[in-house]
């Protein structure tokens, strides 16, 4: 049967292919593809996990006492069935052996297929036992993490990239994807997301987008309707997901995709031409980067820079341990090689809200461990809550710049104290770089202006900086009071507000009227939408994910600066500046 499922369009372009459901467990359950080879070893460890749990609930049903209620002896007989029922370890198999899935993910995916049979039972007592399955595939999951715990060295295997020539392309379906999981899946091969939750600027959508893959997020539902291996087509530019399409909507979107994979080589011819306006104007385009590899895809796309390394990407993923200093200089010094000459802008480790350090989900977090993690312990306040920790970055921050142009950059800077304390922080890194005779160049020192308290006393800021970025992404945020993660207040998360536009402005104003370096790298400044209206702003850098540059730089090429900057105090004035905007700045476009 055919179905439509609605959210929330994050990310551009049409994606069909099957569904491959990432179930929410109570147990963290790791997802990641094995090499085929290792398909045999990986369905032992199955085997392995499920015996184990056999000997554990026969051990059980042994030491029962003589006047144990026979209930719990029939219950033990029952996990014991389902247990050992070919339609769960067995069927488990073929997630190994043909999608390849690890051990974990191919029983939770199990799981999934037999929880819907039980629901769709007519017999109340069958039905129920829906609840018992999962039991023991918990117990399962378990036991296979206490094997992993045991065996020295025995974490997960690297994620393979899977090689789907002739296969069907897969889209992933979950209730959510902790942004340690985007980073695994973006080294694999999944063509589209499908979330429940999440909002615009939630860092799956940002992730997603990085990989200019389609996605649509805050679905609420869709990971319950869809089941494993549906076709489905993600229309990530309306936000809506079809669900086992009809052959003619089929074809619709098939041709759609060819339409847009035109327009993308169209665009791409664009990658040498300067980003300089009609009223010449020269605009930096710079990327956004998660990882080092990225680099390759920013300067495909003709990117003059990198403007921002998140580099707690680099935190993510791991056993318990952080990234040591050598760890971390070389993946800087490599984005720095990368760029060959070009600015990278690094920015310390923004690691709270949503995106945790390990797998917990967004939720687990909020629920269960802080109470706002979005105005908690993050960013800035983490690292000088960890100086030990932030010392070793910035060495390793500083070590790279002896290869090339390194940028600076703190995240989320409410006081002029966390400035204060940065630069104590530098003097004493330097004094030890030295110290032990390590090379470094010259760093330049930037902050962020995400929080409206930044935006504000921005004057007294950039006294004690040479450059700003503006993360409208939090500047938003803040400025609205609505949680970026959060679908239920996504409709409320406007960058047309008029107070997120006088910030917005009011910052690069005073940032250039300070002789300081300013540039936006929030995601508006990688939507085309508002292009005009930033550059209206005075804005001449902007930064954003590779994908996005050819679409800027288009229209940055068709821009009169002068004109657009004309148009700006009658939207700043508006009352519904999206509205004045439209008409501003369609009048200033016509009139070249
Ligand atoms: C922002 O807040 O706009 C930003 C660029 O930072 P992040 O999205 O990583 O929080
Ligand atoms: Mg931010």
């Amino acid at each position: 049967m055919s179905f439509q499922v609605f959210g929330i369009p994050v990310s551009r372009g049409v994606a069909i292919g099957r569904a491959v459901l990432v179930a929410s467990s109570r147990v963290d359950v790791a997802h990641y593809f094995i090499a085929s080879a290792d398909a045999e070893q990986e369905f032992a460890r199955l085997v392995r996990g499920r015996d184990a749990v056999t000997r554990e609930l026969q051990d059980l049903k042994a030491d029962l006492p003589e006047d144990a209620p026979h209930e719990l002896d029939a219950l033990l007989d029952v996990h014991l069935l389902l247990l050992n029922d070919e339609a769960l370890v067995d069927a488990a198999r073929d997630w190994i052996v043909d999608r390849h899935y690890n051990a974990e993910w191919a029983l939770s995916a199990q799981l999934e297929v037999l929880a819907r049979q039980f629901d769709e039972m007519e017999d109340d007592y069958l039905r129920e036992r829906k609840a018992d399955l999962e039991q023991v595939v918990e117990r399962v999951l378990s036991a296979l993490a206490l094997e992993l715990d045991s065996s020295a060295g025995g974490g997960p295997s690297a994620v393979v990239a899977r090689d789907f020539a002739g296969e069907d392309p897969l889209l992933l379906v979950a209730a959510d994807i902790a942004p340690a999981d985007m980073i695994q899946f973006k080294r694999s091969v999944f063509q589209g997301f499908i979330t429940d939750i999440g909002g615009k600027t939630s860092h799956t959508a940002i992730v997603a987008r990085s990989m200019a893959i389609p996605a649509v997020v805050g679905t609420r539902e869709a990971s319950r309707l869809i089941r494993q291996d549906d076709w489905v087509i993600i229309d990530g530019d309306a936000g809506t997901v079809i669900v086992n399409p009809s052959p003619i909507i089929l074809e619709e979107y098939r041709f759609r995709q060819r339409q847009a994979e035109l327009e993308n080589a169209r665009l791409a011819r664009l990658r040498h031409t300067p980003a300089i306006t009609m009223d010449g104007q020269r605009i930096e385009l710079h990327a956004n980067i998660e990882l080092p590899g990225d680099t390759v895809s920013a300067l495909a796309s003709g990117a003059t820079g990198v403007g921002l390394f998140r580099s707690e990407f680099l935190f993510m993923n791991r056993e318990g341990d952080l990234p040591s200093e050598e760890e971390q200089f070389v993946a800087y010094k490599a984005a720095v090689e990368a760029m060959a000459g070009l600015p990278v802008t690094i920015r310390t480790v923004d690691i709270g809200a949503d995106k945790p350090l390990d797998r917990m989900s967004v939720n687990e977090l909020r629920h269960e461990h802080v109470l706002n993690p979005a105005m908690g312990l993050r960013a800035i306040r983490w690292s000088l809550a960890e100086p030990s920790m932030f010392r070793q970055q910035l060495r390793a921050i500083y070590r790279a710049s002896a290869f090339g142009r390194v940028k600076l950059l703190v995240p989320m800077v409410a006081h002029l104290g966390e400035i204060r304390q940065v630069q104590e922080t530098l003097k004493r890194v330097k004094a030890q770089l030295d110290e032990a005779g390590q090379m470094y160049g010259r760093v330049d020192l930037g902050v962020m202006v995400e929080v409206p308290a930044a935006a504000i006393m921005l004057p007294q800021l950039l006294k004690h900086v040479d450059f700003v970025s503006i993360g409208t992404n939090d500047l938003i945020q803040y400025t609205l009071a609505i949680d970026r993660a959060d679908e239920a207040v996504a409709h409320l998360y406007d960058p047309w507000h008029p107070a997120v536009l006088q910030l917005l402005a009011g910052s690069i104003a005073q940032a250039r009227a300070a002789g300081k370096e300013v540039s936006v790298c929030g995601e508006m400044a990688g939507d085309a939408a508002f292009t005009d209206l930033l550059l209206g702003m005075g804005l001449t850098c902007f930064s954003m994910h590779p994908s996005q540059i050819p679409s800027v730089k288009q229209r940055v090429l068709r821009a009169d600066a002068q004109r657009l900057a004309a148009g700006l105090p009658r939207i700043l004035e508006s009352e519904d500046p999206a509205r004045t905007a439209a008409e501003v700045l369609a009048k200033s476009a016509r009139l070249h």
